[in-house]
């Protein structure tokens, strides 16, 4: 299959070129052309995917076509979750669309000058990418003139509605012409998401992804239980000492902890620094740039800010803390593993939250292959028992051609390391939620 067959418009064809893909991811081959043809779409895809790109090159492939509408207002929304995920949208949009020189695109988000945006809304715009919040407040402001939207894209729908952004999905769907052509992608279609898409789309075409294509290269994953906080800390330094990290990502599950972590790496003489919602966007932008440009090494990040951080330099996810809901592991650890190189992720558990991993496995339909670093075992050691679905194989035990001491040995020099790999993205259900026991503020 090539980008070619797709219907896709000559002049973004060559941008992608440009980019280096060569062909279409699984989901990009199915979504484009149908979205191209003008169906609705519901897509259910994770991120890694190629899924940003399987519904922005049908909207650049619409907006190649001068508009026949009356009004300046954005021929094509995008609604994502977050600023991080919004803004890296539209830097693909730019990317794909390079070629379309008279395209105009705005990001809508928290945090920067909203006099900015508003007198870029002033302006014909063809692309606006925009977090609920902030669009419903240019909205308020009379700002937003939908009378020629032609599609409308929501992205990780079910990250918007864990979000509580429901209602206002709900009025800025309302506020658009029904005539729009509508695509949704979520990792799940189930439940709640799956009955507001229907609401709001017309005979769409379903699209599943089973297991997402591997654009991403290959992430190995491993479990390290430990006693209790000081021995995450211990590890911690065991694995930032031995894994010869280029750069890393580590999950903390609070801002202020986030803070306090990079504050500790910094003092050790590390190039840290923290991400976290509560701080500035100017400066979240400043830190993300610094990533990129390698001049932070660590970045101890909450579950929020860290999504749709896209940089193939990191080569390590550290989850200091475990998620609270279960599909932000695949999220976390897909910040590793991109642009087709491999990466490694490490979660650090205690030992009494044995039954948040389990619910963390439930949800990826696999087991995350548990290890123990020599000298530094746990004390403690979570119950054995079935895992799931009843099979047999408890917590202490280990997998065959694990090395006898099963799991992570630190360096790939020594043997290695020992978990197990896995292609691309991951998929599965919705898993159930859960909280950190430690009494950290929840926010992010
Ligand atoms: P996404 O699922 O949209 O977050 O995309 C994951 C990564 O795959 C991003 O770094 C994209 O730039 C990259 N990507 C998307 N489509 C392709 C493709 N067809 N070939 C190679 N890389 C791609």
């Amino acid at each position: 299959m090539h980008f070619s067959d797709l219907g896709i418009a000559p002049t973004i064809l060559r941008a992608l070129e440009t980019a280096g893909y060569t062909s279409p991811t699984e989901v990009q081959a199915q979504a484009v052309p149908a979205a191209i043809a003008g169906r609705d779409l519901l897509v259910s895809a994770q991120t890694g995917s190629g899924k940003t790109a399987a519904f922005l090159l049908p909207a650049l492939t619409k907006l190649s076509a001068r508009s026949t509408g009356k009004g300046q207002g954005p021929r094509v929304l995008v609604l994502t979750p977050t600023r991080e995920l919004a803004q890296q949208v539209e830097k693909n949009a730019l990317e794909y669309g390079k070629d379309l020189r008279w395209m105009k695109t705005v990001c809508l988000v928290g945090g920067s000058s909203f006099g900015y945006q508003t007198r870029a809304l002033s302006r014909p715009v063809d692309l606006v990418v925009a977090t609920p919040g902030r669009l419903m407040d240019h909205m308020r402001s009379g700002r937003i003139d939908f009378s020629r939207l032609e599609m409308l894209v929501l992205d990780e729908a079910d990250r918007m509605l864990d979000m509580g952004f429901i209602e206002d999905i709900e009025t800025i769907v309302k506020a658009t012409p029904e005539t729009r052509q509508t695509v949704l992608f979520s990792a799940t279609l189930d439940g709640i998401v799956g009955r507001m898409a229907e609401k709001m789309t017309r005979d769409p075409q379903r699209i599943e992804i089973a297991r997402t294509e591997t654009s991403g290269g290959t992430i190995e994953e491993h479990l390290l239980y430990a006693d209790d906080l000081n021995h995450k800390h211990r590890l911690l330094d065991h694995i930032l000492k031995e894994s010869g990290f280029d750069q890393c990502v580590i999950f903390s599950a609070t801002k202020a902890y986030s803070e306090e972590l990079a504050d500790k790496l910094s003092d050790q003489g590390y190039s840290a620094a923290c991400l976290h919602g509560d701080m500035p966007q100017s400066w979240r932008n400043r830190t993300l740039n610094d990533l990129r440009r390698g001049r932070i090494k660590i970045l101890v990040a909450t579950d929020v800010a860290a999504r749709g951080i896209d940089v193939p330099t990191i080569t390590h996810v550290v989850n200091f803390d475990l998620p609270k809901q279960a599909e932000d592991y695949v999220h976390r650890i897909g910040r590793t593993g991109r642009a087709g190189r491999d990466g490694t992720a490490i979660t650090l558990a205690e030992s009494k939250e044995f039954h948040k991993v389990r619910r963390i496995e439930q949800y990826l339909k696999r087991q995350i292959t548990e290890g123990v670093i020599e000298g530094m075992e746990p004390t403690r050691r979570p119950p054995k028992g079935p895992r799931r679905n009843g099979k047999p194989g408890g917590y202490g035990d280990r997998r065959p051609g694990s090395g006898g001491r099963g799991g992570y040995q630190g360096n790939r020099r020594e043997g290695g390391y020992q978990g197990q790999r896995r292609e691309g993205g991951y998929q599965g259900s919705r898993g159930p939620r859960n909280s950190s026991d430690r009494s950290r503020s929840n926010a992010q």
